[in-house]
């Protein structure tokens, strides 16, 4: 039997999303679409800001960057 001593814990990736969200305005600055953030496929939270706010970079206005 090898005695592994790397940790291998395998922890569970999550794969996080992020989609565009068309209904909410953007809090800070009023655009759309907003950012809603998806765990494995399921709604982990609406972020209420746009692109832009929540990444602080212009180029991220477009869900394609995100
Ligand atoms: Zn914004």
């Amino acid at each position: 039997m090898v005695n592994d001593m790397t940790t291998d814990t395998s922890a569970e990736v999550q794969q996080a999303e992020f989609r565009p969200n068309y209904r909410i305005k953007c809090q800070n600055c009023g655009q759309v679409p907003t950012v809603d953030v998806y765990v494995n496929g399921k709604l982990e939270t609406r972020t209420e800001l746009c692109g832009v706010c929540t990444w602080g970079e212009a180029a991220c206005i477009d869900p394609e960057e995100w």
